[in-house]
């Protein structure tokens, strides 16, 4: 701790170096958010001398708590001063010069060097420093609500800042911005006060632009929905994320009076910032109790599977100043809660309904967090079920998405199961053998692309009483669905067809070739063109999970498979016939591991390289021998 009176000189954190940088150097168009930021940081200073005064009276002296904005355009210079909780020394040094997070500073540094994604800088913890894009020298006065007197930091953003002592008379903060000379219009007070006026209805303590009170007007959430314009909706949005408002995609505004009141609006930003490798997602909701914060943050309002949505609740039913565990146990709370998430469900189902391209929109960025709810909240699985999209082969267009109600809405008479291919893209589940028998009689497929898409149905389990299949399941079935009217129509073929003579000497000598490898081996009933097919028992994993199931643990034990023959295909023909012959056995066989293999490469598994290189070098040496 020091105490000296001297000026005390500081670097800033490197990072912040190279943000300062930045941001002086930007030639961003939107700096008014600069002084949403300050305000902010001054609304959030007092909402938290407010608690200090919840908690400990001493402090209270009956003083309004508020915010002043006083522009001097004489000496070019802004001032923004609250009556909040101040800062200490230390704290100046350590909010002011350092920061905590400097890992998605580096990410942020990265991505608005191109001055198109400076709007970021809100929730990065930042936003403070955004005042060097509006002045080339800054300085905070500043004095605790613990201290007798305060100090001034002061700072040209070019890499140090500097500490004294200064006589404050009150607690709170106050920020000076000597503004740029091409920055003046943020010294006149009509320019402050329309960047202010629809902000500031978010703002819970009264704001001045000199004397003139900007924030008259009832927040908007507890204003009836015909009263809010889109722009105020849009603006409270950016307040409440700290994002720019043309990423808010959506809104819902509720109001609820009986048995409980609270008023809510929750909006859903257009990207989801987890695909952008930000790690996860971890803000919460505002809570207030009859307009009064009591958390900023709260993650317990929504299931973790909707934490992407940004949002304010307000109830006259909750305590005001209770702990987050007493909260969490509050009915009220539980009741709000469950109401916000069934309104949430229902509102992307209508969406999802009325509103195709939207939704779809909606699923690329947030489908791989909303399906996550599939395995953690019962209570809403059937809606959560109804909202998942998947890749199929119903549509041409292979990107094309279809949920569920939609698949079985088309589904072929008589079929009583969902059926699901899985693989890493779709190009290689549409070279799937298995494939064959359901293209032939029209029968509609789920392409699953991501192997978390499969747990998601194992864990459903069913959809309207119909199960999911996968379609290498050696009990699909399919086989007992009449032909559809596509353009391929194969031979009708059932699984209890005659198979030909000496099929079955094929078949023992594949069985020696493999040995433990395959479950079983038979004649297909599936397989149109394809030699072959592996399918697993019922219940098991796709090849395609198993083999994601495979890479994470050793212990993982894969299901063993049953390799199916086509016995109309022309190879197993030409086998049958040599397979009579005691020189051919060593061919045969050969030809079943190598079909197996095959199938193997088709499922994304390499074989053991150097046998299947060797049979493949056997195999053309007698091919080029008989030339
Ligand atoms: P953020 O507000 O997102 O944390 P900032 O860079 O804007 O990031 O501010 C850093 C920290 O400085 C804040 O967390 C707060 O502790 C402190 N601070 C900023 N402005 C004020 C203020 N007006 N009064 C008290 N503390 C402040």
């Amino acid at each position: 701790m020091t105490t000296t009176a001297e000026p005390q000189q500081y670097q800033f954190q490197a990072e912040i170096t190279r943000l300062l940088h930045l941001l002086s150097h930007s030639l961003y168009q939107n700096r008014e958010i600069a002084v949403r930021e300050l305000i902010s940081n001054a609304s959030d200073a007092l909402d938290k001398f407010r608690h200090v005064v919840l908690m400990d009276k001493q402090y209270d002296d009956g003083e309004e708590l508020r915010i002043d904005v006083l522009p001097d355009p004489e000496k070019r210079i802004l001032v923004i001063r609250d009556n909040g909780i101040g800062m200490s020394r230390e704290e100046l040094i350590k909010n002011l010069g350092t920061i905590a997070h400097s890992g998605s500073l580096e990410f942020l540094t990265k991505n608005i060097s191109d001055n198109q994604n400076l709007s970021l800088i809100g929730q990065f913890g930042v936003g403070f420093y955004s005042s060097f894009m509006l002045a080339d020298k800054v300085e905070v006065v500043s004095r605790s609500y613990r201290e007798e007197s305060g100090w001034r930091w002061e700072s040209d953003g070019s890499g140090t800042f500097v500490i004294e002592p200064e006589e404050v008379a009150k607690r709170g903060t106050e920020i000076r911005l000597h503004l740029k000379a091409d920055m003046d219009e943020f010294s006149r007070a009509v320019r402050l006060q329309w960047i202010l006026r629809t902000y500031s209805t978010f703002v819970a303590y009264p704001i001045r632009v000199g004397e003139e009170r900007v924030n008259e007007q009832r927040p908007i959430w507890v204003e009836p929905k015909s009263q809010v314009t889109e722009e105020q909706y849009k603006a409270f949005f950016s307040f409440i994320a700290k994002r720019s408002e043309a990423e808010m995609s959506w809104y819902m505004h509720l109001t609820l009076d009986s048995p409980f009141q609270f008023h809510a609006i929750l909006f859903c930003p257009t990207d989801n910032q987890e695909l952008l490798g930000m790690g996860r997602i971890e803000h919460g909701l505002h809570l207030c109790a009859k307009r009064v914060l009591v958390q900023d943050n709260c993650q317990d309002l929504l299931p973790v599977y909707l934490r992407f949505m940004y949002g304010l609740v307000d109830s006259a039913d909750l305590p005001l100043n209770v702990s987050r565990e007493a909260l969490q146990d509050n009915s009220v709370f539980r009741k709000i809660r469950k109401t916000l998430t069934k309104r949430v469900l229902g509102h992307l189902e209508e969406v999802a309904t009325n509103e195709g391209n939207k939704y779809r929109e909606f699923w690329l960025q947030y489908g791989p967090i909303v399906r996550e709810g599939i395995a953690a909240d019962f209570e809403n699985r059937e809606a959560l079920a109804k909202l998942l999209r998947f890749k199929s082969s119903h549509h041409e267009d292979k990107t094309a998405l279809v949920g569920l109600a939609e698949y079985v809405g088309r589904m072929k008479e008589g079929q009583t199961e969902i059926y699901f291919a899985s693989g890493p893209e779709v190009r290689s589940i549409e070279r799937n053998p298995n494939l064959e028998a359901f293209r032939a009689k029209g029968v509609e497929v789920l392409y699953l692309t991501d192997p978390v898409d499969e747990f998601v149905l194992n864990n459903l389990y069913e959809f309207e009483a119909k199960k999911f299949i996968s379609i290498e399941d050696g009990n699909a079935k399919v086989s007992e669905l009449k032909t559809g009217d596509t353009a391929e129509k194969p031979e009708e073929q059932k699984p209890d067809d005659k198979v030909p003579d000496g099929f079955d000497r094929v078949v023992s000598l594949f069985k020696d070739a493999l040995g433990e490898r395959v479950e079983d081996i038979r004649a297909s009933g599936r397989l149109t063109t394809s030699v072959a097919c592996l399918v697993s028992p019922t219940g098991a994993f796709s090849a395609a999970l198993e083999r994601v199931l495979n890479a994470g643990s050793t212990e993982f034990k894969p299901a063993k498979r049953v390799l199916e023959l086509n016995p109309k295909h022309p190879l197993i023909d030409r086998l049958i016939s040599l397979a009579n012959d005691a020189e051919n056995v060593h061919f045969v066989k050969n030809c079943g591991q190598q079909i197996y293999a095959n199938l193997m490469l088709l499922d994304g598994v390499v074989p053991d390289p150097h046998e299947t290189a060797d049979r493949m070098l056997n195999f053309m040496n007698e091919l080029a021998q008989k030339r």
